[in-house]
């Protein structure tokens, strides 16, 4: 699984963090990243369900 996130669009709303909390979270200026060492989702279904949750498409998951 690749997880790209476009910081850019992120406008913080957390959607993100709260459909797969291992996998993503936000910085001090609440804009997403990713958990360290967790940047391939860790095998997490649920990052399957982040694009959509993001209001803004500030994510894209593709598989290997
Ligand atoms: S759901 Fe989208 S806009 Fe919200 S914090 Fe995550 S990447 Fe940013």
């Amino acid at each position: 699984m690749r997880i790209s996130i476009d910081r850019d669009r992120c406008i913080g709303s957390g959607q993100c963090v709260m459909t797969a909390p291992g996998v993503f979270t936000q910085d001090d200026d609440a804009l997403v990243a990713l958990v360290p060492g967790h940047e391939d989702g860790s095998g997490d279904p649920r990052v399957r369900d982040v694009p959509m949750a993001c209001p803004v498409q500030a994510i894209d998951v593709t598989e290997d």
